[in-house]
């Protein structure tokens, strides 16, 4: 998006909003920007960079950058990284900003501090947002902001962001001239100190580090271990070994000593800012926990809202995609009213209109999906529910929170991906990404909905047992992710199950215009496939069917003269044994793209082939297939080899991309591309020639 209010970059005063994961900063952001804001990635990461413009109360204009959601600025994760790295003024596309808001959650005060007191080392002038203040009400906690401002020496606005109370004072703090903490509160014990400052000097006069960060800079050489240190010299080392030993008799690593020294730093701060009550709500929490992480009543709750919103999907979803499905053939049949007979109209009713209409009927069915995950996020279950499913993720060496991942991955695995990067163990994050794609997403529904109608194609069988069969889809495609997690766990990437460390946030009433802003944006990028990729794909395609001419008049003839019916042809003999035709074929061709082009695939593939000029479903046209030898091409055996296929390929371009960028290498995409098709035509290859064997 492109702002009115763009200014040349440099002329406006930076900001950066630091803090804890689910401190509040986005909100805050939105808060300040409003629509003025432009999303992208840092480059070579998938790590989202926010920047937007805002004005102070005087109309200064400003730029505001949401940096990612730290606990510390010694990096852990790819997030961490990339925020340390823009506050030190170290990333070559992002300018160090001038200024930092960090924001707090005033509910989690001392553990917040940690990261104030790195902030506030990184010598930039500082504001701090003490947000979530009603949570700590809640929890019966008040928090002196005065007092707190005087302790840390830099201002201290209170709010509580999502109601958007005291964001103007934050503005007009943010206007005022500030600056940076004149000297700094949290010490270590004398001997390290003195090391420590020793070692700064050294760094700005003998290796000229840009005295700024120079003290940043010291103390990461003081907190590695001593074969780690780089870029430091005789004297240097002289001062850094005195440290050392002494810490050597105290039988701690330098690392150790900076940690509590803050720690207890933060802990001193809060005793004398906090003042606790009794809880309100906080026993609210409690007896919801009792219940959300009990063995018993944690997992019925669990299967609960799980269940509840499978259900939703599969049943109130279909009210608006029939909506959808509508309107795409009224305007379908409206083309071929409109335009005179010929390739464009085929284009466009054939190619285009099916194509993205095939897909786009699924929308509603995501939507609710990332709904249902945005409100379990908001309101705090989410945590509940990875604490659960820890119990069963560590059977195959996961970790609970490689639940949430998996979790979106049904409804896309792109963003399930993009969430592993909260996993700071790299082999699990590596596992979890290699498993996602057996997660059903959405993109697998259009060809379920349409293989299942060809399974069950008589109108009375129950709705029930449709629904009984695309569950045991999902069942394969999801324990074929726990069996392939805990075989690599056990070959490829042996390692510790990590201890389950998960901070249960406490329940929160969700905001309804968050979750339904966190639901547009993951659901935006299927929208931006079904218009880029699948548009794309089945324009291709559609030509790929229509040409080269054969001149004859029927279109079954057509079709076996054109590209693809010859490339379906050529790979006929592979996929025969799975029980699938040449047009299938076709199909299979087009889905190595994206999976939800088969369905377009095979309506412009027996569209094509249909003479009349009326839209015919495309499960009795399939239905109506013969084999050569006037045997049906789909039967009950074919389509469930189908389907087992369907569940276990890897058919997106899109995965791999993105697999590619968070891995960095093309290893681990072609390996996955690897596994995931070999192991789908094993499945498929077995299931039908043990079939047809036993005489179905
Ligand atoms: P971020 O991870 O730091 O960007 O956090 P977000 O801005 O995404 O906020 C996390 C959640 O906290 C969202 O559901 C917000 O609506 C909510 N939230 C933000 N500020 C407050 C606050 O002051 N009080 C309460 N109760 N909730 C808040
Ligand atoms: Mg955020």
């Amino acid at each position: 998006m492109t702002t009115p209010h763009a200014l040349p970059s440099g002329t406006a005063l930076t900001f950066a909003l630091v803090g804890n994961p689910n401190c509040g900063k986005t909100t805050v952001f939105n808060c300040l920007t409003g629509m003025r804001q432009k999303v992208g990635n840092y480059p070579g990461v998938t790590v989202e960079k926010k920047v937007g413009q805002f004005f102070s109360l005087h109309g200064k204009p400003m730029q505001l950058v949401d940096l990612p959601g730290a606990y510390s600025l010694t990096p852990r994760s790819p997030d961490e990284e990339i925020t340390r790295d823009v506050l030190l003024g170290a990333r070559a596309d992002t300018r160090r900003p001038d200024r930092v808001v960090c924001v707090v959650d005033a509910s989690n005060l001392e553990r917040n501090l940690f990261l104030v007191t790195q902030i506030l080392d990184l010598g930039l002038p500082t504001i701090v947002a003490l947000n979530m203040t009603d949570v700590a009400e809640d929890k019966g906690l008040t928090v002196d902001a005065e007092a707190l401002s005087l302790e840390l020496g830099v201002p201290v606005v209170s709010c509580r962001a999502h109601q958007k109370a005291g964001i103007t004072e934050l503005r007009q703090a943010m206007g005022r001239e500030i600056l940076p903490a004149a000297v700094r509160k949290w010490k270590l014990p004398d001997m390290l100190e003195s090391a420590l400052l020793r070692v700064q000097s050294c760094l700005v006069n003998q290796h000229e580090i840009d005295p700024s960060v120079s003290f940043v800079k010291a103390l990461d050489l003081l907190g590695s271990p001593s074969d780690q240190r780089a870029g430091t010299c005789a004297r240097c080392e002289s001062f850094l070994k005195t440290a050392d030993d002494q810490l050597a008799k105290e039988e701690r690593s330098p690392h150790e000593a900076i940690v509590s020294a803050r720690y207890d730093y933060a802990q001193g701060v809060c005793e004398r800012v906090v003042r606790s009550g009794p809880g309100g709500r906080q026993d609210l929490s409690d007896r919801l926990d009792a219940v959300f992480t009990h063995p018993v009543w944690g997992w019925v709750a669990f299967l609960f809202t799980m269940g509840l919103m499978f259900f939703s999907i599969f049943t109130v979803a279909t009210y608006p995609m029939d909506w959808v499905d509508k309107s795409f053939g009224s305007l379908a049949d409206w083309v071929r009213a409109v335009m005179p007979p010929g390739d464009l109209r085929g284009l466009l009713a054939d190619g285009v209109i099916a194509g993205v209409g095939g897909v786009l009927v699924f929308l509603p069915q995501i939507l609710i999906l990332f709904f249902f995950i945005g409100l379990l996020e908001d309101t705090g279950y989410m945590a509940r529910a990875a604490f659960i499913m820890d119990r069963v993720m560590s059977r195959v060496g996961l970790h609970g929170k490689s639940f949430i991942p998996l979790l979106s991955s049904y409804a896309c695995a792109i963003p399930g991906i993009m969430a592993t990067r909260t996993i700071e163990n790299p082999k699990d994050r590596l596992v979890t990404i290699l498993v996602a794609p057996l997660m059903s997403c959405s993109a697998r529904l259009p060809v379920y909905t349409l293989m299942i109608a060809a399974l069950l194609p008589n109108e009375t069988v129950p709705a029930l047992q449709k629904a009984g069969l695309m569950m045991a889809l999902y069942a394969v495609g999801t324990v074929g992710a726990f069996f392939f997690a805990g075989l690599f766990k056990k070959t490829l990437m042996r390692g510790e199950t990590p201890v389950f460390i998960m901070e249960l946030p406490p329940y929160r009433l969700p905001s309804l215009g968050a979750v339904v802003m966190q639901m547009l944006n993951r659901s935006k990028l299927f929208v931006r496939r079904a218009g880029t990729v699948i548009l794309g794909l089945s324009i291709l395609l559609w030509f790929m069917t229509a040409y080269p001419k054969s001149g004859s008049d029927s279109s079954t003839v057509q079709l076996e003269q054109s590209i693809a019916g010859k490339l379906g042809k050529i790979i006929e003999p592979v996929v025969k044994p799975l029980g699938f035709d040449w047009k299938i074929g076709i199909g299979l061709i087009g889905s190595f793209a994206a999976r939800e082009v088969f369905v377009s695939t095979m309506s412009i593939v027996y569209n094509v082939e249909d003479d009349s000029d009326v839209t015919v479903p495309l499960r009795d046209n399939m239905l109506k297939e013969k084999w050569p030898d006037g045997s049906p091409v789909y039967t009950p055996l074919v389509c469930v080899s189908l389907l087992l296929f369907y569940v276990i390929a890897l058919q997106c371009m899109a995965t791999i991309a993105v697999v590619r960028r968070e891995t960095n290498s093309w290893k681990w995409p072609l390996f996955q591309l690897g596994y995931l098709t070999g192991t789908a035509y094993l499945a498929s290859l077995i299931v039908f020639q043990t079939g047809k064997f036993l005489g179905f």
